[in-house]
């Protein structure tokens, strides 16, 4: 087998719902795990991951599935009213030069006193 022929390997967050690195999860349903990131970027930081790596941002994931997109997003919110009031950012990376790593979609949920005005900073 050449190298073009090789299957792809498994992405981190694929490799979390077979438990195969440990990470802290906080939800988990058949469609769905959220787990704290392992370099949080604020008091509360979690990211929210379709099991399925066949979508590599959250356009293909709109485009393909919007009820599991949905999904989400109500996860998300659920989550920010445990975590953090209800009151959150959700932040969807897409494309290295943003900062993407993960090319498996997920939602970052932010929340725990973010200052207004960073977006973006
Ligand atoms: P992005 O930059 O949008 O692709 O986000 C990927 C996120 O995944 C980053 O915030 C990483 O800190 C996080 N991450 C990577 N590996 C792990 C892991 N093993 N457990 C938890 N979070 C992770």
């Amino acid at each position: 087998m050449d190298a073009m022929s090789q299957p792809a390997q498994p992405s981190v967050f694929t490799r979390i719902v077979a438990r195969e690195i440990p990470a802290d999860i906080v939800f988990e349903n058949e469609r769905i795990i959220a787990f704290k990131d392992i370099q949080p970027q604020a008091a509360v930081h979690l990211l929210v991951v379709p099991k399925t790596e066949q979508y590599s941002n959250v356009t293909q994931l709109a485009a393909a599935d919007p009820a599991l997109l949905a999904e989400v997003v109500a996860i998300a919110k659920q989550l920010a009213e445990r975590y953090c009031d209800g009151e959150y950012r959700l932040v969807f990376n897409e494309g290295a030069s943003v900062g993407q790593t993960v090319f498996h979609v997920h939602a970052h949920v932010l929340g725990g006193g973010l200052a207004e005005g960073s977006l973006g900073q």
